[in-house]
């Protein structure tokens, strides 16, 4: 007789991966592009750091310069 596995293992690769996600306050510039008009720059994209959720960074961009769209992606 042989026990089914346990799914209990899915849940601990879970945990791991959690884990994982680093704190972004302290990563580097990108080069971001505006989806909506093409507009590029070199800066970092406005994110909430799962680590540190109250943290505001001032330099951080969280619209496109050129039209105010959102739609930015770090790149
Ligand atoms: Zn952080
Ligand atoms: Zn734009």
């Amino acid at each position: 007789m042989s026990a089914p596995p346990v799914p209990v293992i899915k849940i601990n690769e879970m945990c791991i991966q959690e884990q994982l996600v680093s704190c972004i306050c302290d990563r580097g510039e990108h080069d971001i592009f505006c989806e909506m008009c093409g507009f590029t720059l070199r800066g970092r994209v406005s994110k909430k750091c799962p680590h540190h959720e109250g943290v505001f960074h001032l330099m951080d961009i969280n619209c496109c310069p050129r039209c105010r769209s959102d739609k930015l992606k770090e790149v």
